[in-house]
């Protein structure tokens, strides 16, 4: 193993890991490190927070990923900051030498004009986020069964939700769905007149990456389940009970969920110039660093800014993944001498799920929705967790919530204040 290229790579995401594995029988010696000790599947994120599915299931410990790659070590550490000069990071844990490194830390969420009043707002970003969410909604359901003998309790029951792309959609069919068939059965004695769920997306279309049909049939189905849905609206503030809308109607809840938008995560150290719009790493089309030599960037934190993707690539598992395994083969490729390849992105499809039986699928040619689509989407997403036990746990749950009608992980985890207010660490 010595005298071998030490490849650092940072992050244990979709990107992370894809190249990590691609490195398996390869003369490097590979260090991953990620601040979490597992990898979180985040497009599963809203059946964590609508007691779907467990946590467990969604996530996966990296260094059981790795178990047999003989030229791969793990660490659990947060990275501060690169020196680029020394080919050196700086982590919580000490400093390690690269000689290549690897920066594949995604992306965080972005607050736009809600910045001020991010902690009176609840995410969806990580495990912690879906689980914070899960408990504040089920602990609101528990206050407002007291409240409604005394009084006023649309506060407590109703829920905003900011952004109409994939997880906002995904979340508002998951509560509406709760709504109907869940909460009745759990709370028989709470009146649920007042429980509103609205979705409010500032472009005049749901799931902007999708097609017009698909969009058209995500809005027609969550109007069925019974969410509001507001297009064109931007919300301009929040105090923690009051959502100010832009046409100056505001909707009373505590519970915000603010999925508007994310921002590239980049580590410090590197040159400003190297770092553009939406703070994501500008690289060439080999993801390698604007303005270095040894330093690359892939996933959600990287954009390739060309003529036909003048943004970047959009933030999606399969870009990353597929990044990933180019690039642990233009490494390989660059410590033999030869010339590294161009990334190409092969889109192979999207799709985003409404409900039960409510799905929707964009694939390169053919465009399709309704239950054929939900069962595709249940089948690759479980194809696509880690683990032999995560896909059959996450298979029996959503088999059981199918015939049963019901989500049994209601479970309020978090620690007991006396005021509690969304937070969202
Ligand atoms: C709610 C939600 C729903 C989504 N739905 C879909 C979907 O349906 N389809 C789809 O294709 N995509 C979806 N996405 C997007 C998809 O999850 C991302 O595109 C993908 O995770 C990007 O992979 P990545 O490896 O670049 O980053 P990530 O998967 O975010 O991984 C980054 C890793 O870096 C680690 N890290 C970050 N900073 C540091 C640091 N300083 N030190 C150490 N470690 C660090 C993090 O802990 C994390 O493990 C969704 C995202 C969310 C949040």
């Amino acid at each position: 193993m010595e005298n071998r290229p030490t490849i650092v790579i940072i992050g244990a995401g979709f990107a992370g890991i894809s190249m990590a594995k691609s490195f398996k029988h390869a003369a490097v010696n590979v260090l991953l490190i990620d601040k979490n000790n597992y990898h979180n599947f985040q497009p599963l994120l809203y059946q964590i927070a609508t007691g779907g599915l467990e946590p467990d299931s969604i996530a996966y410990p990296v260094r059981r990923i790795f178990r047999g790659y003989e030229n791969i070590s793990v660490r659990m550490a947060d990275v501060l900051t690169i020196h680029m000069a020394k080919q050196e990071i700086v982590t919580s844990v000490g400093n390690f030498n690269y000689d290549y490194l690897i920066i594949a830390t995604g992306s965080t969420t972005n607050y736009f004009n809600f910045d001020k009043v991010k902690n009176k707002l609840l995410t969806l970003k990580s495990i912690p986020d879906a689980l914070n969410l899960r408990s504040f909604i089920f602990q609101n359901l528990e206050k407002a069964l007291v409240a409604q003998e005394h009084g006023e309790v649309s506060e407590l029951l109703s829920v905003a939700i900011v952004g109409g792309g994939p997880a906002g959609i995904e979340l508002a069919g998951a509560l509406a769905e709760m709504k109907r068939f869940v909460i009745p059965k759990d709370f028989p004695d709470l009146n649920l007149d007042k429980m509103e769920i609205n979705l409010y997306e500032a472009s005049p279309k749901l799931l902007g990456a999708m097609s017009e049909i698909s969009s058209a049939k995500a809005l027609s189905y969550l109007k069925k389940l019974g969410v509001k849905v507001y297009l064109n609206t931007l919300v301009s503030s929040y105090d923690g009970t009051y959502l100010q809308i832009s046409n100056n109607e505001a909707f009373k809840t505590n519970t915000v969920i603010w999925t508007a938008g994310v921002k590239g995560a980049p580590i410090d150290g590197l040159p400003n110039e190297a770092i553009g719009t939406g703070n994501r790493i500008l690289v060439n089309a080999y993801n390698q660093v604007s303005q270095t030599d040894r330093i690359f960037a892939i996933g959600d934190v990287a954009a390739c800014i060309t003529d036909k993707e003048p943004k970047g690539l959009p933030m999606l598992a399969p870009v990353a993944q597929q990044q990933g395994k180019l690039l642990a083969k233009n490494i390989v490729r660059l410590t033999k001498g030869q010339a590294m390849k161009p990334f190409k992105y092969y889109n192979k499809g999207v799709m985003a799920t409404i409900g039960r039986k409510k799905a929707v699928v964009d694939l390169p040619k053919w465009k399709f929705q309704g239950t054929f689509a939900w069962i595709i989407w249940m089948f690759l997403h479980i194809m696509a967790l880690v683990g032999f036990r995560n896909k059959f746990v996450a298979f029996f749950d959503w088999m059981s919530n199918y015939f049963t009608y019901d989500k049994p992980l209601g479970l309020i985890i978090r620690p007991y204040k006396k005021k509690d207010k969304p937070t969202n660490t």
